[in-house]
């Protein structure tokens, strides 16, 4: 059977272009999932605000989305300068920490602050510094600890405020989870976000003191590890293990990494997400000269195409829905790559994956079941979301509605493919009830018929046992 939906999820970045009401709406309508709040851009008060209103959209609208706060982890900023200044070819430069904004050393030499002292402890004489997503290339020439690190210009450009640092293959011993990024956290454990993406996550400790820092501040949501350089690629399983999710951010792992391993670095993580049951996000540039043009290049179609192809949960939006001008073009446009190839006839699963425990075969069984079945889905009643997470990893071509009862799983399966949530109270004295209640419901969008087989996952009490049973029922 085809899919009523679409599998890949579609994640927006909230910015000045969609934070009205309206533009909101419009975007719901056009079928995002989850929207992602930047901390490196937002305050807390907008935060808040953002956050009250998406929800307040989505009651009106009647179709919920996941909240998704982005912290910036450990980040190296230059700091502010009167003016932006052009570096020339050549020029020598003084990166200091608190001492010269923007100013000329005794010696002639311009400096500029970093936010981070460690800068010159863990730099050595001759690597590369990054500014503005490599567009500016630094050699490093002398290094004074504490004081300055003097680096020669090697590829020019323009030096404004608050630049991003980047510094290939360099460990940057800043914390995983620093004290603006608390405070940023903080906020989102109040207003309930149900997913956090934590940048630069370079090791599996890293999310280890992202979650306690949830558990001990009461938070069920889910940490999504951002890989964005050198260190997070040599530790890439582990990192998919601690992790609720991965995202490919594609912008920093481009500087960090040689361009031209981007596309293999894509296709590892996602296969290694798909095989330990972990949803991955491909964010970034996907659609970027959508900015400022109402429809993609050729490049990004099949960018997008391929994101899909390679089975990624989501597909992201950033710059696109931030500041774009044609923001909900941008969701349209993903909408008609991902019918078109979802609609391409592929496998009824993955064949690749290792499936260990017997409930995940029982699940293969079930999926194998329904697509020899005419117009027949899956229907799963999940709990704690585990079932329909190992059902979207094996990506199957037939549609798998999950129904729970928990709202932040609900939530929570927004960011998986293939799979449709809904959440419905369970009548735990009626097993029969709830199922005929999600047969409504799908009755109810014109998703099936009566007369259609469907294969339902769900446990029944068998004397004094609770019992995994795949039934094959008719809708009524
Ligand atoms: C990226 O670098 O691709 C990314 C998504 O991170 P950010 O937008 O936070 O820089």
């Amino acid at each position: 059977m085809k899919n009523p939906y679409r599998k890949t999820k579609i994640i927006f970045t909230v910015g000045p272009a969609t934070q009205d009401e309206a533009t909101l709406e419009r975007l719901i309508h056009a079928g995002v999932d989850i929207c992602r709040i930047n901390m490196a851009h937002a305050d807390h008060a907008w935060t808040r605000e953002i956050i009250r209103r998406v929800r307040t959209v989505c009651k009106r609208v009647g179709r919920h989305i996941a909240i998704m706060m982005d912290v910036k982890g450990p980040e190296i900023r230059t700091g502010d300068v009167p003016e932006t200044f052009e570096l020339e070819k050549g020029e020598i430069i003084d990166f200091t920490f608190g001492q010269g904004i923007g100013s000329l050393g005794e010696d002639g030499v311009r400096r500029v602050d970093l936010n981070y002292p460690g800068f010159s402890k863990d730099i050595k004489v001759g690597d590369t510094v990054l500014v503005d997503s490599g567009l500016i290339r630094l050699l490093v020439l002398e290094i004074k600890e504490d004081q300055y690190v003097r680096c020669e210009v090697i590829i020019p450009g323009p030096l404004g405020n608050r630049r991003h640092i980047n510094l290939p293959g360099v460990r940057v011993n800043l914390p995983a989870l620093t004290k603006k990024d608390e405070g940023d956290v903080d906020v989102g454990v109040e207003e309930g976000v149900e997913f956090f993406a934590l940048s630069f996550v370079r090791e599996p400790d890293d999310l280890d003191i992202f979650h306690r820092y949830l558990s001990d501040h009461g938070s069920p949501a889910k940490v999504i590890a951002k890989i964005e350089d050198q260190q997070a690629i040599r530790n890439l399983e582990d990192i998919i293990k601690a992790s609720d999710g991965l995202m490919i951010a594609r912008g920093d792992l481009g500087v960090e990494c040689p361009f031209e391993d981007l596309p293999i670095i894509q296709s590892r993580a996602i296969s290694a997400c798909i095989q330990n049951t972990t949803p991955v996000i491909v964010a970034t540039h996907m659609l970027e000269s959508m900015i400022d043009s109402p429809i993609p290049t050729r490049a990004e179609v099949t960018d997008i195409a391929n994101a899909i192809r390679e089975e990624a949960d989501c597909v992201m939006l950033s710059g696109e829905t931030t500041i774009g001008k044609y923001p909900v073009e941008c969701v349209e446009t993903i909408n008609r790559i991902a019918k078109r190839m979802e609609s391409e006839d592929g496998p009824v699963l993955r064949e690749d994956l290792v499936l260990k425990l017997p409930k995940s075969k029982m699940l293969r069984s079930a999926v194998s079941l329904a697509s020899e079945l005419e117009d027949a889905g899956v229907v799963v009643f999940t709990r704690r979301g585990l079932l329909a997470q190992k059902l979207s990893s094996l990506r199957p071509n037939v549609p798998v509605y999950a129904f729970t009862d928990n709202n932040d799983v609900f939530s929570q399966l927004l960011i998986m493919r293939g799979i449709e949530p809904f959440f419905m109270q369970f009548d735990s004295t009626n097993p029969e009830r709830t199922i005929q209640n999600a047969f409504k419901a799908l009755e109810a969008r014109n998703w099936v018929k009566k007369g259609a087989s469907m294969v339902v996952i769900t446990n029944v009490i068998a004397g004094e046992k609770i019992i995994d049973t795949i039934q094959l029922r008719e809708v009524e």
